[in-house]
């Protein structure tokens, strides 16, 4: 259950519900693409990862933030992090894939994320 919860976090179940209702099909978590993007429209050859700040060190206040504890052990951690997320979006997109990251921060129901989705998806 522990797994299933993590993978279901709150940004992201929102950016589904928007997508949902907009109409447009998806699937989760496919396996056989590079960093498994939580949303993947086959048809439009398009992919959403909806990122936590801090995991993936977003620009922003809580992205910015490090624990004092052990902090060189997170820089390096937090820093593989963004490596493998940009060599993830380069493979997904040198395989023909277009690709939006939509951060936790940006994750709240209102215009401009549903603006965001359409745009990418239209
Ligand atoms: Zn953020």
């Amino acid at each position: 259950m522990a797994a299933v919860r993590s993978k279901d976090t709150r940004p992201e179940m929102l950016v589904r519900q928007l997508v949902h209702c907009m109409g447009y099909r998806y699937r989760l978590h496919r396996k056989d693409l590079p960093g498994k993007p939580d949303l993947v429209f086959v048809s439009r050859k398009a992919v959403v990862f909806v990122h936590g700040c801090f995991w993936h060190s977003h620009d922003c206040a809580k992205g910015r933030k490090r624990p004092m504890a052990n902090g060189e052990w997170w820089h390096r951690k937090l820093e593989k992090n963004q490596v493998r997320d940009r060599s993830t979006i380069e493979s997904l997109e040198e395989k023909g894939w277009r690709v939006l990251v939509i951060w936790e921060c940006e994750a709240k129901a209102g215009e401009s994320l549903s603006d965001k989705l359409r745009a990418f998806l239209r």
